[in-house]
């Protein structure tokens, strides 16, 4: 299982998509309210620039978009 992240970074325009495994705390949270999960403690940079996408709620919503895979 894992996490996908669809990344469309207003910076530099680069979209990808990046997959990580899950430790059981992000499970949990992605399980139980993956639609409300914003993540601004860790941050999330764009690969291409290093711009950090999830400086507040809004940007992370505006750039990052995440699916759980099964
Ligand atoms: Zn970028």
């Amino acid at each position: 299982m894992g996490l996908n992240y669809t990344i469309n970074c207003r910076h530099c325009g680069h979209h990808t998509e990046l997959h990580t495994t899950t430790n059981r705390r992000t499970m949990h949270i992605a399980g139980e309210r993956l639609a409300d999960h914003v993540d601004t403690e860790c941050a999330i940079r764009c690969p291409i620039c290093r711009s950090r996408l999830n400086n507040t709620e809004a940007d992370f919503r505006a750039q990052v978009t995440i699916r759980l895979e099964a």
